[in-house]
């Protein structure tokens, strides 16, 4: 089968020829369909982070299609299902994470296009009791977003506590911004999308925004001062300089919610208005395959809007430049078929 394969962190990706897997206990093997590009994948393929993936890898971790071969002992899905492959390619199942609601934290967790390979492929194997099982009226070029851009906001606003009357920031307005501000009028938010890009600006007012500002042209913590200062602020943008905005943002007794993972992993925090304004920071990875299904449930529902554009998997290093120069509307998403 064709894959995208990192070999080194220094060099491109190569489209090569590599064996189909098999399925083994508890696994499936599923032809994909579509595999969108997550700005994670970037970081992988990199070797950005503290924690490095295996190499060989082939990254993704958006991957949708249909499953066509089944291991023993899968009960879960059965050939001719529709499923995604999430970043939580398989859990304990056991630990005191996964069996309270908290299984994106185990610590035997293995992670798809990471330490398992992933989406960009014609064939991903994956644990048949992680998949998400994809809904009839779901698309699947838009069921690949919601794998890890959807999930992952759509916990993150949860992780923010928003509620009807709050300011919720959004900063930066990519694959994953572009879900998250549309979680945060759901919960019945007033949003500010914050970018240094007005095409994504634009995207954002046209998916409900009520507010946009752009940090090239004016100083994002003034203006969201102006509007009383953010009760939530979620970071979303690969730029610790973005994460300290969005601290400084925020009004007193403010939730900021970590999920972008910059290469440059340290930001200046101060300790003195932490402490007297009450502020709350909060991590959030990924998100529970509950978390998926309700994400995949409220787009059956006609309740959110993916936008992507299709590449080919023959030009991922151009699609992972693109994304890098913020050139792209929301989501690349690979077509497989
Ligand atoms: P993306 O490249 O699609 O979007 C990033 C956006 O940030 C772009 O629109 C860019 O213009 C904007 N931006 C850059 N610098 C900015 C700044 N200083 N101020 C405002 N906006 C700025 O990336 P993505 O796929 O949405 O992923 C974003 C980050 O989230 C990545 O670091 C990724 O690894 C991470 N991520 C984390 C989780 C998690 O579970 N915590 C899950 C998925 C992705
Ligand atoms: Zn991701
Ligand atoms: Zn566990």
């Amino acid at each position: 089968m064709k894959a995208a394969v990192v070999h080194e962190f220094t060099s491109p990706l190569r489209i090569e020829e590599v064996a189909k897997p098999e399925p083994g206990l508890g696994e499936i093997v599923v032809k994909i369909e579509a595999s969108g590009l997550c700005h994670t994948d970037i970081h992988a393929a990199h070797g950005d982070w503290p924690v490095k993936p295996k190499l060989p890898l082939i990254p993704g971790h958006e991957g949708v299609g249909i499953v066509e071969m089944v291991g023993p002992e899968v009960t879960e899905v059965k050939e001719g299902d529709r499923v995604a492959i999430p970043w939580l390619g398989y859990a304990c199942g056991a630990c005191k994470y996964c069996v309270s609601g908290e299984e994106t934290l185990c610590e035997q967790q293995l992670n798809t296009g990471y330490f398992l390979d992933g989406g960009y492929a014609q064939y991903a194997k994956a644990f048949a009791k992680y998949v998400g099982k994809v809904p009839a009226q779901v698309d699947p070029f838009e069921a690949a977003p919601l794998t890890c851009a959807g999930v992952t906001t759509y916990k993150a606003v949860k992780m923010s506590g928003a509620r009807p009357s709050d300011l919720v920031a959004i900063f930066g307005i990519g694959g994953l911004g572009h879900m998250a501000l549309q979680y945060a009028k759901i919960a019945g938010a007033t949003v500010v999308a914050v970018d240094l890009v007005d095409e994504k600006l634009d995207l954002a007012k046209q998916l409900g925004a009520d507010y946009t500002i752009n940090g090239k042209a004016e100083d994002p913590v003034e203006a969201i001062k102006k509007l009383g200062g953010a009760d939530a602020a979620i970071s979303l943008a690969v730029s610790p300089r973005a994460f300290e905005q969005a601290f400084r943002a925020l009004r007193r007794g403010g939730t900021l919610v970590f999920v972008a993972l910059p290469a440059d992993n340290y930001m200046q925090l101060p300790i003195f208005e932490t402490v007297l304004n009450g502020i709350k920071i909060v991590g959030s990875i990924v998100g529970t395959r509950l978390d998926l299904a309700e994400v995949f449930d409220l787009h059956a529902a006609g309740k959110t809007h993916v936008l992507y554009e299709k590449r080919h998997l023959e030009d991922v290093n151009q699609a992972f430049e693109e994304v890098e120069q913020a050139r792209v509307p929301a989501r690349l998403v690979f077509d497989m078929t």
